[in-house]
Order: structure tokens, then sequence, then C-alpha cells
């Protein structure tokens, strides 16, 4: 089977530091290749995920334009499409694409005539967004989407849905051998993992280490901004503003501190050392690739009851959850009875590189050999989405 993976324009995979859809797509294409799966990968020419081939127009990542006024940007995302558009009309050696690029890319796969291979769509994001392609979406038969869990799906307006093959959960290359790792060292911190931006609630988080009483580091971008030395005081940006009026005035550098964002090893020793990563969530979170990355290091969650944490966590066995707001500072202060043992046990039964890689490959076999049955139509995929094993 060949597949042509579309990563889209923005950052080079594996990205060289922040880069969620980036990030699962390296995290994704070793095992399907170990599983037999030729890759073609659409992306930039920095990319450096050994695949089959390297389909790319601009040779690195187009991130920084996205902060060009529409007129300027507008067409970034589209030449990257374009090719490989171009590549699926002068090649018949490819039997599915897997897309990965927001809005455009499921709007251009439904766009291509019907001797176009089949197309499955990840949705990496919130499905609330743009109402008006997903509500009103025909893929014509040949584009199926696939969610990043079963609650973001089943938020996703009802035309997306009919479309749904079901969802995948995230995976880490930390969950393998997991189980077999030794218990970290438990320091006295509480860690929030993430961009810092009103859904994570960084501001709940960091109000409740003052009026509970522990310590909270908060590791993360604000915007574009990665050090807190970088960041301008006036900064014009969602984020930047939510951070300076919401969480600045509590980060005091003691019961609560901003470091920044943290990568490789120095990520993982914090995340493994944290007591436990808290996620005050004022959002459905649809995939948490930080839940998963923290089991894998032996770390439970803390977090509020929303979005994909259920299905993720279990509560009182890898984590605690709750509905309340308050609650969540006293679940957080009672992590320790949480056995990161079992959370890494955890991550390497479900959420594994190779058992994801399994997980798509059905996917793709059973889209592909419907497709060519010409019955794609009729399966009962169908509005719901059925949960993978
Ligand atoms: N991340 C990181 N350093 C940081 C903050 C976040 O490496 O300082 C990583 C985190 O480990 C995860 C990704 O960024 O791999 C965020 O993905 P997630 O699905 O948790 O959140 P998203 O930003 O996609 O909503």
């Amino acid at each position: 089977m060949r597949v042509l993976m579309n990563a889209g324009p923005w950052l080079s995979v594996p990205p060289r530091g922040y880069g969620g859809i980036e990030n699962v797509v390296a995290t994704l294409v070793p095992p399907l290749r170990d599983l037999g799966v030729e890759v073609v990968l659409a992306s930039v020419g920095t990319s450096t995920l050994p695949v089959d081939e390297l389909l790319s127009v601009f040779p690195d990542g187009q991130f920084s334009a996205l902060q060009r006024p529409y007129n300027q940007v507008c067409g970034v995302a589209q030449a990257h499409m374009h090719r490989v558009v171009r590549a699926l009309r002068e090649r018949d050696d490819i039997d599915l694409v897997h897309d990965h690029v927001e809005a455009v890319g499921l709007a251009t796969m439904a766009a291509l005539g019907r001797d176009a291979p089949p197309a499955l769509h990840t949705l990496h994001w919130d499905l609330a967004k743009h109402p008006e392609l997903y509500g009103g979406f025909d893929g014509g038969g040949r584009v199926r989407v696939n969610g990043v869990s079963a609650s973001q799906l089943a938020r996703a307006p009802e035309a997306l849905r009919a479309h749904s093959v079901g969802h995948v959960h995230l995976a880490t290359p930390l969950a393998t051998g997991a189980d077999r790792r030794p218990r970290p060292t438990k320091g006295d911190h509480l860690l929030i993992l993430g961009r810092i931006t009103p859904g994570k609630g960084q501001d709940l988080g960091a109000r409740l280490a003052h009026e509970y009483g522990f310590d909270l580091i908060l590791a993360g971008p604000v915007g574009p901004y990665h050090d807190p030395a970088d960041l301008p005081p006036d900064a014009d940006n969602p984020d930047a503003r939510y951070f300076r009026e919401r969480v600045a005035p509590h980060v005091d550098g003691q019961r609560v501190r901003w470091i920044g964002t943290v990568s490789g090893q120095e990520r993982d020793e914090l995340v493994a050392n944290a007591k436990a990563v808290l996620a005050p969530l004022r959002w459905e979170e649809p995939g948490g690739t930080f839940v998963v990355e923290s089991l894998a290091l032996g770390t439970p969650v803390v977090a509020l009851a929303r979005g994909c944490l259920p299905e993720l966590i279990e509560d009182g066995r890898t984590g605690l959850l709750t509905d309340d707001e308050n609650e969540l500072a006293e679940l957080a202060l009672a992590a320790d009875k949480i056995d990161p043992a079992e959370c890494m046990a955890e991550a390497a039964r479900r959420f594994t590189p190779a058992r994801m890689a399994s997980q798509y490959l059905e996917l793709y076999e059973r889209f592909i050999h419907s497709h060519s049955c010409n019955r794609v139509d009729t399966l009962s995929y169908g509005v719901g989405s059925r949960a993978l094993p």
C-alpha cells in the first residue's frame, strides 16, 4: 500500500520545536512503514523524517507567514495543495491520501474528480470551527474523516459525522516500553503543559495554586513567544492579552512560575518529576497529546472532565477527574495517591505509536477495500462513529 501523507506547508516533520500535527505525523509514519506501508510525505524541504518520497513546494516551514495579512498568506496552503493535486493527477500509484491540513486539505480532497484516490482527513482540532464547511460537507463518497477522540466527533456537525470512520487516539513514542521504565522521582510541583491560551485554563490553575497553596509551573508558549524574555509587554495577540490580563497577575516567580516552552529531555524530566499534570480546561480538549505523554512519563493527570479527558484517564487509577473547579485543587493536593506505575502501564498498553499505526492501517484497508468495491456510500461507518479496538 502506498499512502500520500499530507502534513502541510507550515512546519517540518518532525518539527524543531512546537508542532502538534507535525508531531503526530512523525509519530505515525515510522510504525506504519514497519507495517509495510510506503509513505509519500507532502511537507516542506527541511523535513527529515525517513519516508519513501518527499513532495514539497516550499524549501522550509511557512509558519511565520501566518502573522501576515490574509491577502499575503492565502496562497501558501493553496500552493502546497496544488502540488499534492498535481502529483495525484500525474501518477496512479497512490492508494490513499491521509490528509492533516486544516480546512483546505478537506475541501481540496472533496473537489477532486471521481478517479482520484480515496482520502482520509484527520480532524485534529475543535469541530465547532468552520461551521459553513463542516455543516454542509459532502465528500462525494471518496473523502472520509476521522477524529482523535470520540467526544470530539460527538460534537461535530451532523454532515461531518456522517463522513466519519471513527476515532484514533493520539500516541507518543514515550509510551513504548513505558511499563519497563523505573518509577520517576517526584518533586512537589504541579505542571500545566501546553500553549498558554484560555482553553487550557492556566488562569484558573494559577489562581487555585495561590488559594490552596501548591507550587505550579506553567510550561508552553504564549502565541509565538517561547521565552519569557522575548514576550513584549504590549504584544498584540489574543494569547498574549490572555497571559497579560488573566495569568500574569498570579505569576509571582515562586508559587506560580512561567518558564516558557520546554522541549526534549528538559520537558520529559519536568513532566516525570511533577506530582501531577494539571488540566483546568475551559474547552473540550479534542485529543490531548499532553495527557498521553504525562501517563507515559509516570505522571497522573488531574483535570476537569472535559473533552477527551474521560476517554484517556481512568478516574482514580491514572488520574483524578472532576467537574468542579474548587474540587480540582483538592484533587491536585491528593495526586500522590495515584500510582505512577499504573500510568506508565496504561500508556504502554493504549498509547504507543505501534498501536496507533495498526489502528490507522485497519482504517486504510477497510476504506480502500470499500472504495474499490464501490460500496463506500452504503457502508455503515456512519453517524456517531465507531470506537476502534
Ligand atoms: N509542548 C512542549 N513544550 C511545551 C509545551 C507543550 O513540547 O512547553 C508539547 C506537548 O508536550 C505536546 C504538544 O506540545 O506534545 C501540545 O499538544 P496538545 O495536543 O497537548 O495540545 P494542543 O496545543 O495541540 O492543543
